[in-house]
């Protein structure tokens, strides 16, 4: 099951899991110190509330695409356990496990998958780090519901903010009907200056369109590539002027109308359509989005294919997942630098295409699978 809710999980690079692991056991040490009892059975408000963080992660999980919320729920689900758990004797044994487990999955960390087991075992961990003795109880109670109330914002608002398919904060488009057999192929980071050309030809080739959400500073400096996308009929959207990983934190968020005005004034049309850089958002960009008169646009179909390596196993992936009124996610460039080789989904495209039409789906434009115009009469 860990393994089946992980499997959508982008791996990261090497230094942002190291960072979120850093950002993971700093709140474990905060969180279980505080819930850990002497050794004694957990009284009556300690289970409550351990049976709440409990369930509050339980219902989390499944949403988490993300490693980092991942990570965040699974402190919530490590701290629970810690807070539920009976006996010092119990809890020696779980050390043992965490130690062992824990340690040889952050060792052999080859796959995403072992960071949930390993975290959920050092939450567990630090649940036998004795608790500072002489602290008052009222303190400590108060001290306890704080970190769980924190805790629990944390996870939700980090599950909120970077699942592509949650509209807890703010309306989003994850998918077009599912009674209709056709599907949207959408590519992130462009333009690409070897593959976003190719692939609107091999999509043209297959008599289809595809939806280029591009990348500002991409779009200033290949602009050619931005106005031939639009002039041969693909349709290009907004996705940030410079993908940064944080800037969908600033309330202002100047980076919308920074990317409008260098789409409209290389390609003359201004996009409808918003995808922010790896889907996340908060309640206020949601807002802005809206007060500007676009649409939030994120996917229910990805094979990570920026991490891929083999095109006929991403083809593949790709094809099994989609169904009915699916938006799927690929790359035709990373994180907006034009000159990234993307041989990968070049390749793949075509078993792509062909795959979803011997599985009866037909591909549309994004515009047309979800409804609604592509692009604004101003901006
Ligand atoms: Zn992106």
């Amino acid at each position: 099951m860990v393994v089946g809710l992980l499997a959508g999980v982008p791996g990261g690079s090497a230094s942002h899991v190291a960072a979120a692991i850093g950002g993971a056991v700093l709140a474990m040490a905060v969180v279980p110190v505080l819930a850990s009892g002497r050794g004694e059975p957990p009284s009556r408000a300690r289970s409550v509330v351990g049976l709440c963080c409990l369930a509050v992660a339980l219902f989390l999980l499944p949403w988490a695409s993300y490693v980092l919320s991942v990570l965040v729920v699974a402190v919530l689900a490590g701290a629970a356990c810690g807070l539920l758990l009976p006996r010092r004797r119990v809890r020696d044994a779980v050390l043992l496990f965490g130690v062992a487990g824990g340690g040889l999955a952050m060792l052999a960390n080859a796959f995403v998958g072992a960071l949930l087991p390993s975290v959920v075992a050092l939450g567990l961990l630090g649940t036998v780090v004795p608790r500072g003795g002489g602290v008052p109880r009222r303190r400590r109670g108060i001290a306890l519901g704080g970190a769980v109330v924190i805790g629990t914002f944390a996870a939700a608002g980090c599950v909120g903010s970077t699942s592509p398919t949650v509209p807890w904060f703010g309306a989003v488009v994850v998918h077009g009907p599912r009674e209709q057999a056709a599907v949207a192929l959408t590519f992130d980071d462009g333009p690409n200056e070897t593959a976003t050309l190719e692939v609107a030809r091999i999509l043209e080739e297959h008599g289809t369109r595809g939806t280029f959400f591009e990348v500002g500073r991409a779009v200033q400096e290949r602009p050619e590539i931005t106005r031939a996308l639009v002039e041969r009929g693909h349709i290009v959207g907004n996705h940030s002027f410079t993908h940064g990983q944080w800037d969908y934190l600033d309330p202002r968020y100047p980076e919308l109308d920074e990317t409008q005005r260098a789409i409209r004034e290389v390609a003359g049309v201004c996009p409808a359509l918003f995808r922010p850089p790896h889907g996340n958002r908060t309640p206020l960009l949601s807002w802005l989005i809206e007060r500007h008169g676009l649409r939030l646009v994120s996917w229910d179909v990805s094979a990570s294919d920026w991490a891929a390596t083999d095109a006929e196993r991403l083809a593949a992936a790709v094809v099994e997942r989609a169904r009915a009124g699916s938006i799927i996610l690929l790359h035709d460039g990373l994180d907006g630098d034009p000159s990234v080789d993307r041989t990968v989904l070049v390749r793949a495209l075509p078993a792509i295409l062909d795959g979803l039409r011997a599985k009866g789906l037909e591909v549309v434009s994004l515009d047309r699978l979800i409804g609604g115009p592509a692009y604004l009469p101003a901006c």
